[in-house]
């Protein structure tokens, strides 16, 4: 039987190393990954760490078609993290790459491994806007049309890049 597919939405953030390469890079290893292909990108933002210390971060976000399921996606992105060189030394710590599932399709996920939609989603600049350049219609199961948040993160500073 083939899974069905399903259009994820993934947030990627760098503030360490090559910060800008490694999210571009990270971006077309998307489009290697198992029975997924890359379907969209954003633009680039820059943003300051939030409750961190570190440089400032580079943020996408991109939309792929999987079907990989939510689980099988996770271990693929935190695999491709690893090769980055992603360190976790505590929490929030500065990072070469960070992939996360904002939306997997409209599926609500809470598992010990997986929240999705990602609970910051909605209350992080950085994430919410570069989603909405993708598609501005977007809704977020649960909590209706993501441009309804927008008003309330505009006092975030994120910059194009
Ligand atoms: P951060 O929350 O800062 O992104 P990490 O990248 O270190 O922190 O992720 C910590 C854990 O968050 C992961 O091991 C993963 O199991 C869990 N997690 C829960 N929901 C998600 C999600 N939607 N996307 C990515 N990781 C998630
Ligand atoms: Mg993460």
């Amino acid at each position: 039987m083939t899974a069905e597919k399903v259009a994820a939405y993934i947030g990627i953030g760098a503030n360490l190393g090559d910060a800008r390469g490694n999210v571009q890079r990270a971006i077309l290893q998307l489009d290697t990954l198992p029975l997924t292909r890359l379907t969209g990108q954003s633009d680039f933002f820059s943003s300051a760490p939030v409750d961190a210390d570190g440089n400032d971060y580079v943020n996408a976000v991109a939309r792929i078609d999987t079907q990989l399921a939510a689980q099988e996606l996770l271990d693929a992105l935190q695999a491709i993290e690893l090769e980055f060189g992603r360190e976790r030394p505590y929490p929030n710590a500065p990072r070469t790459l960070d992939l996360d599932i904002l939306l997997y399709g409209q599926q609500k996920i809470s598992t010990e491994a997986l929240a999705v939609p990602h609970p910051r989603l909605t209350q992080r600049a950085f994430a919410l806007i570069p989603l909405l350049q993708i598609d501005p219609l977007i809704a977020i199961p649960g909590k209706g049309p993501a441009h309804g948040f927008v008003s309330g993160v505009a006092g975030q500073a994120i910059r194009k890049i």
